[in-house]
């Protein structure tokens, strides 16, 4: 960013929450159906039809509420957003206004610059704070493409109508388009832990909007803000930012107005365009919603919730590192992803040796499942199996090298460690009296230097070494080699 200025980001994020049903009826939610065909009076928005909470959504909401650091309301209004628009059939949208499910939350991310590579600087922790998080129906589609006389005809797929969605909403605390991407990295990820929602932003389950101005440094007051939306990725969301901050001190230093607008990021073109003005903008006309009771959320309901809740990334980070005694990033790793994160406390419990996990985990399973881009749960090789690998590398009958080979052949074709150390001839003597008897004959077969040796050639006990080795075909445990060549010797 340009030396003395800064910018202002806010975000917006829609969370599809993952319900089997509706937040207003019993019509399934579900991508790629018949278009039309999840659809009934409620969600139509016909005469005299009622919507009905579904109680799966409260609860899914107060899990992305608790995991975001969001105190639940005790009494919530649904509201009448009113506007017009072909995917809207009810000419309002039921959502939540001035008495949202949860609010005033604080969250800690950790956040790093990233250098012109892309790799993090410096990671460190950042807190937001998440003014809101409401819940709200979802509009139904136009749909443009692929359908006859897409020129002359919009098509319209209610499938989607009524499916619920939390809306997250932070005050405008980032200053770098980094933050924000690390910001909602962490929602995305969070949200899936707790299984509150797919967060899947390819499939539009998951929808960021960010209101970026910019200001000089030390200014109080907010300049105009643009508001971007149609960002498809977490990483199309920070170049636009990132373009929409350059675009905006431009304009100031140059003397031109930056006007309050919505702009959306023009994938090919690598930029920002105008969407629409602040002209156009709407007046919603809210008012709390006639057909449905204020939503009432107990102390014993939330309790619940949270006992039935997975350990958050972070409480399980810091245990891992407390309990385990992982290095700060390794533990950052493993809770990366919850799969790996529980793969990993199954081979510690096994192995008991969960520093030497770890690093098994982190170093080559993590690249045999780079090498194969299968996720954790896709694999071959359950925890136990690693497990047994790590302990049979740990008692010192096979080397580390040999294990890697190993591991690379269980990934490949699901067998055991053991299988594919007796396949591969892997097994080292480790039996004192078998590496004797060899000792004993290396000894006689070369007097010479034993004598040499006992005479004060202590260079020449490499050589008895390889000997041995070279007898026993490498299979010689080198540890169990030595202690007897010096005994011996
Ligand atoms: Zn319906």
């Amino acid at each position: 960013m340009k030396q003395g200025w800064e910018a202002v980001i806010g975000m917006e994020i829609h969370a599809q929450l993952a319900t089997a049903t509706k937040i207003f009826c019993g019509c399934a939610v579900e991508t790629g159906g018949e278009p039309n065909a999840n659809t009934c009076p409620v969600c139509l928005g016909l005469p005299g039809a009622l919507p009905v909470l579904n109680q799966r959504v409260v609860e899914l909401g107060a899990r992305a509420a608790l995991s975001l650091g969001l105190e639940i309301q005790e009494t919530s209004v649904f509201a009448r957003k009113n506007y017009f628009y072909p995917d809207l059939p009810k000419g309002y949208q039921i959502s939540q206004y001035d008495r949202p499910f949860s609010a005033n939350g604080q969250l800690t991310i950790m956040t790093a610059e990233r250098d012109e590579h892309g790799r993090a600087e410096q990671w460190q922790p950042m807190t937001i704070h998440i003014q809101r998080m409401h819940l709200e129906e979802d509009a139904g589609k136009n749909v443009h493409e692929g359908l006859p006389d897409v020129e002359r005809f919009s098509y319209i797929d209610l499938n989607r109508a009524g499916t619920p969605l939390g809306e997250i909403v932070t005050s405008p605390d980032f200053r770098t388009s980094w933050q924000a991407y690390d910001y909602v990295n962490h929602v995305r990820r969070v949200l899936q832990w707790v299984g509150a929602s797919d967060a899947d932003m390819e499939k539009g389950n998951l929808r960021c909007e960010a209101n970026v101005s910019v200001r000089k440094v030390g200014e109080a007051e907010f300049r105009n803000k643009v508001e971007l939306k149609n960002l498809n990725s977490v990483r199309f969301m920070q170049k636009a930012i990132e373009f929409e901050i350059e675009r905006q001190i431009a304009a100031h230093e140059a003397g031109e107005a930056v006007n309050q607008e919505t702009r959306l990021w023009d994938e090919k073109n690598n930029c920002t365009r105008v969407m629409r003005s602040k002209e156009d903008a709407h007046d919603y006309r809210y008012f709390p919603e006639p057909d449905l009771q204020p939503l009432v959320v107990t102390s014993e309901f939330i309790e619940r919730v949270k006992r039935e809740m997975p350990e958050l990334p972070d409480t399980m980070r810091d245990r891992f590192i407390e309990v385990y005694g992982l290095g700060y990033g390794e533990a950052s790793q493993l809770v990366a992803d919850k799969d790996l994160a529980e793969y990993f406390e199954t081979v510690a419990r096994f192995t008991a040796n969960p520093k030497l996990s770890a690093n098994w985990i982190l170093g080559e399973l993590t690249r045999e499942l780079n090498n194969s881009g299968k996720h954790i749960t896709k694999i071959l090789v359950t925890a136990e199996d690693l497990a047994v690998l790590i302990k049979t590398v740990e008692s010192g009958a096979i080397n580390n090298n040999q294990a890697k080979e190993v591991l690379a052949e269980m990934f490949g074709s699901g067998k055991t460690a053991p299988e594919v150390v007796k396949e591969k001839g892997f097994e080292q003597v480790s039996d004192v009296a078998a590496i004797e008897k060899i000792v004993d004959d290396v000894m006689v077969a070369n007097q010479v230097n034993v004598d040499a040796y006992r005479g004060g050639n202590e260079k020449l006990f490499g050589f008895f070494v390889g000997q041995v080795m070279k007898a026993s075909q490498g299979k010689a445990n080198p540890g169990v080699v030595n202690e007897v060549l010096k005994r011996k010797l």
